[in-house]
């Protein structure tokens, strides 16, 4: 079924407690933690608990909470301090993009200058 999760994926497991992970927040559907390969001072995660394979398909299927994932993202911002200097929301969409995790996330960046175009 839709959303259900998915023996094999990684991110699945971090939402059982399967695979540790540094848990900063957590809602009825949602789960933020640290990225184990940082590339800002802070770069936390924002999954869904349900598993699509990335954000534009869980958008279509659960739309709210596609919405849940970006008040989260806020929501981490502003817990880091990062609200005021300004921050990144990233969804790597595909291969192409650099999706390695095909459970949908949202990267919140910040804590450094970020160029734009980014790369
Ligand atoms: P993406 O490349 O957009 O699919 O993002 C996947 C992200 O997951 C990368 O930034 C990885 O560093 C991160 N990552 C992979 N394994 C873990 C893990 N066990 N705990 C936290 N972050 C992870
Ligand atoms: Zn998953």
């Amino acid at each position: 079924m839709a959303g259900e999760p998915q023996a094999d994926c990684l991110f699945c497991k971090i939402v059982s407690g399967d695979v540790p992970a540094t848990v900063v927040r957590e809602t009825g559907t949602t789960v933020a933690f640290r990225d184990i390969n940082p590339q800002a001072p802070t770069h936390v995660l924002v999954i869904p608990k349900v598993h699509y394979p990335d954000a534009a398909t869980l958008a279509a299927a659960q739309p709210g909470v596609a919405a849940d994932i970006l008040r989260e993202a806020g929501a981490v911002a502003a817990d880091e301090k990062v609200d005021g200097t300004g921050f990144r929301i990233v969804f790597n969409t595909g291969t192409g993009a650099g999706q390695t995790v095909f459970h949908a996330h949202a990267h919140v960046l910040g804590g450094r200058g970020l160029e734009w175009p980014p790369g």
